[in-house]
């Protein structure tokens, strides 16, 4: 142990600030640098997946896992990646294509989140070989709010595993032993789960060498576990009675679709997430986001709604429409050669201010980021350490009354405790959520 440490807090009270500080996104990878035996990513007494401390945990380890962890490092994409005929949009990130699309097979685009975009790009990648499988998240089988990483190397399996799980996932759980296969493979997963795994990079060199495909989402934010209760007591139904959800696709959004022992119900996704952002619960680690946009992916795949949400009307029949933004050569390459082999089918190319009208929540967000930071640092908790995300560059386009009030609102929070999460214990039927 270095002397640095002999009088402060323990490895394990470290480890826990990062979750009592709510900036822990369950994303399972300081389990791998820990090893299961010392650290375990479970479901514990908040309801979420927080690490749990098990076994014997030294500074050394916490000290990795602060460098990897996406709730305290999120960085942009590696520079080496950034093409020099690449655009780069102060929101939005590097970017050498942006296009409308959805999945050239119409089953694929059904059942899709969206229009199936990262399905079809998953099962392209299988088809033509180049990778043996797809590392992902699909509907958990024990928590059915949650998502379970797994390992696609079919078709049918990536599709059983399409559509976006809102609840807690940790696709990174046992990421050394999926290096350990030594075979070649694409990641799809939250911007978050993108940062820690490219954080993971630099301790690991099998990641650079294996994962040859980043594929992700652009992120609202996940449902708290306790949203995701009183929805199901909303709907008439008594959360421990649940035994499936599946939150949408099947259409776009498709129903978010409820199931008991004795009956099935499905919803609008404005009955789940309310009518706007302003009805969105969510952990406090994704307000804070300064990287919702997969800004380290070689694609990320986003909703084309205008405003950011859909209406219950319009979208009766909606099939479906992704915006795709290849960030990297290897994904435009990737774009490009999956719409030539019909797996894509590419509506028509489109630029960033395209983008901001079906994602205002994000631009809004990426603004606010460097300010609600500040307003952490002011109330002394840990602070992201941030690279290649421009935060601080596009807050200095805010008027200086926005950003106090950015600022204040995050002192505000932490001082009233809704930035804060109990001490990790193990989970109990009656714990709080
Ligand atoms: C938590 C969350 C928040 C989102 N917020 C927004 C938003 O603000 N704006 C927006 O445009 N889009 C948002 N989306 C993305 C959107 O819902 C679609 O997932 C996206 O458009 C891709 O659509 P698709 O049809 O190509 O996906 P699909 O073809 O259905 O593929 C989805 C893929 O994502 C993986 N996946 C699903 N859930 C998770 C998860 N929780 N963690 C890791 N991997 C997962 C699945 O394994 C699957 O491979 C969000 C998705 C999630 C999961
Ligand atoms: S965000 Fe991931 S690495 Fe960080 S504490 Fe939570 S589970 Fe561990
Ligand atoms: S908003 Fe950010 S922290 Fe929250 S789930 Fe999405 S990428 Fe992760």
């Amino acid at each position: 142990m270095s002397d640095s440490y002999e009088e402060g807090p323990t490895p394990t009270e470290r480890l826990y600030a990062i979750v009592e500080q709510g900036l822990c996104i369950g994303c399972g990878l300081c389990q791998s640098v820990a090893g299961k035996d010392c650290v375990r990513v479970t479901k514990t007494s908040n309801g979420y997946l927080t690490p749990l401390v098990e076994g014997e945990l030294d500074h050394e380890t916490v000290d990795r896992i602060y460098a990897v962890c996406p709730g305290t490092r999120v960085e942009g994409l590696p520079e080496r990646l950034v093409e020099p005929d690449t655009h780069r949009d102060n929101v939005w990130g590097p970017w050498r294509r942006m296009a409308r699309a959805w999945a050239g097979d119409p089953g694929v685009r059904f059942e899709g989140s969206t229009g199936g975009v990262l399905t079809a790009l998953g099962n392209y990648l299988l088809k033509s070989n180049r990778v043996e499988f797809i590392l992902h998240v699909k509907t958990s089988a024990s928590e059915p709010s949650f998502g379970d990483r797994t390992l696609s190397f079919t078709e049918v399996e990536v599709i059983e595993a399409a559509g976006s799980r809102y609840g807690p996932a940790a696709p990174l759980i046992d990421i050394d032993e999926v290096l350990g296969r030594d075979q070649p493979f694409a990641f799809i997963g939250k911007p978050c789960d993108i940062s820690a795994l490219r954080n993971y990079a630099k301790q690991d060199e099998r990641v650079d060498k294996l994962v040859k495909y980043w594929l992700t989402l652009v992120c609202g934010g996940y449902g708290t576990p306790q949203g995701t209760i009183e929805f199901f007591k909303r709907m008439g139904f008594n959360p421990d009675d649940v035994t499936g959800l599946r939150y949408r696709g099947r259409g776009c959004p498709g129903p978010t679709r409820v199931e008991t022992a004795d009956k099935v119900e499905e919803f609008h996704y404005i009955d789940y997430w309310g009518e706007d952002e302003t009805t969105w619960t969510l952990p406090f680690r994704c307000k804070i986001c300064p990287d919702a946009i997969g800004e380290a992916a070689d694609i990320a795949a986003a909703d084309t709604w205008i405003g950011g949400s859909p209406t219950r009307e319009g979208s009766e029949d909606d099939p479906g429409t992704n915006a795709i933004i290849a960030r990297t050569a290897t994904g435009e390459e990737l774009v490009a050669a999956a719409a030539a082999d019909g797996a894509l089918e590419i509506e028509y190319d489109i630029v960033p201010d395209i983008v901001s009208t079906y994602q205002p929540h994000q631009v809004n967000k990426k603004y606010a980021a460097w300010a609600r930071h500040q307003g952490l640092a002011d109330a002394g908790r840990i602070v992201p350490q941030i690279e290649r995300l421009r935060i601080e560059e596009l807050s200095r386009e805010l008027v200086e009354s926005t950003i106090e009030y950015q600022r204040e609102g995050t002192r505000k929070r932490v001082e009233i405790g809704k930035a804060s999460e109990p001490t990790p214990a193990i989970w109990k039927p009656s714990s709080t959520c």
